[in-house]
């Protein structure tokens, strides 16, 4: 069978990777035109206390594409990690949440850095001069990173993490509890908070074992001094469960979904005149 295929012909598995490298080639292609053109945007979603007033907010990054609308981040982000325009972007995404931060004088922002950007000796400068160039109390800013970073440059990696929180930024574990060395990781590596997976918020109600295991999460982090956001709070019950677990911060659906900045300074002004309900989102996806 497939030994008479013959010779110069690809086979499927190669025509799978040529296809892919293509694919690749195209969106890298655009990708650095869209960060030209400035069709990369941020959209923000509210963090909420139990009591469910917002805290903070997570700069989430969309692509506006000319012709293929809004593109989500699962899409190009991948492939700006495979290159070095990750670095542009990151720099893009960090520069306009710095900005627009200046709006929101009582709130705290989360920034996600992927693994790659901290592979780089220049992050640490980087973060800095954005910092002073936009004004911004570092005290602020929340940097969210995935444990996948610690697997390789674990030495380099802490120490660049060790030198942002001496300015005063603080170090965020995202999806923590998707992979394997979630605690591992929080003994080598210098946090504030993490944040819970939604995997397992996903699962509260659905098993006693899952509010068991929320519960023993945030045990452990608050006794090593950790803070804990449970995200992807979809339903009024998930909610609820997170609070009883006693998670500090929640983010989801539930209570808001990412936003223009436009629709989050509504959503803010709404919060401050009590007029804003303390929970379903009614913003429209984005
Ligand atoms: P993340 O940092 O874990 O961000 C949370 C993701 O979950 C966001 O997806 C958000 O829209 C979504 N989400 C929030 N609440 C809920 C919920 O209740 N249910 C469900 N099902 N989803 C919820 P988004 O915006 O598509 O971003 C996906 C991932 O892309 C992010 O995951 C983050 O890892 C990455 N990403 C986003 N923006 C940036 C960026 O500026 N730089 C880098 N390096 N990565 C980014
Ligand atoms: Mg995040
Ligand atoms: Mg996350
Ligand atoms: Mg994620």
């Amino acid at each position: 069978e497939s030994k008479c295929k013959g010779r110069g012909r690809a086979t499927l598995f190669e025509e799978d990777m040529l296809r892919d490298l293509r694919q690749t080639r195209m969106v890298e292609r655009d990708l650095r035109a869209a960060i030209l053109l400035g069709e990369l945007e941020l959209a923000y979603q509210p963090l909420s206390s139990a009591d469910g007033g917002i805290v903070a907010c997570e700069a989430l990054v969309r692509w506006r594409h000319s012709l293929r609308g809004v593109i989500p981040p699962s899409e190009f982000i991948p492939v700006a990690e495979r290159t070095t325009l990750i670095d542009q972007l990151g720099e893009f995404v960090l520069r306009r949440a710095c900005c627009d931060m200046k709006e929101f004088p009582g709130l705290s922002f989360g920034v996600n850095f992927s693994a790659n950007q901290f592979k780089r000796d220049g992050v640490v400068s980087m973060v800095e001069a954005i910092l002073a160039e936009t004004g911004t109390d570092p005290r602020r800013l929340a940097i969210e990173i995935t444990e996948s970073m610690a697997m390789s440059d674990g030495e380099d990696v802490r120490k660049r993490l060790e030198a942002l929180r001496s300015l005063g930024v603080k170090i965020s574990l995202d999806d923590f509890g998707a992979g394997f060395s979630g605690f591992a990781y929080l003994q080598s590596f210098p946090v504030d908070s993490i944040k819970i997976d939604r995997s397992f918020v996903a699962k509260l109600g659905t098993s006693s074992v899952s509010s068991v295991l929320v519960s023993a999460l945030v045990n452990v982090a608050h006794a090593v001094g950790v803070n804990v956001v449970a995200e992807g709070v979809e339903t009024e019950e998930q909610h609820r469960l997170a609070v009883a677990a006693g998670a500090d911060l929640f983010q989801g659906f539930h209570l808001a979904r990412p936003m223009s900045l436009a629709a989050l300074r509504d959503h803010v002004a709404r919060q401050e005149a009590g007029g804003l309900p303390r929970s379903g989102a009614a913003s429209a996806p984005r």
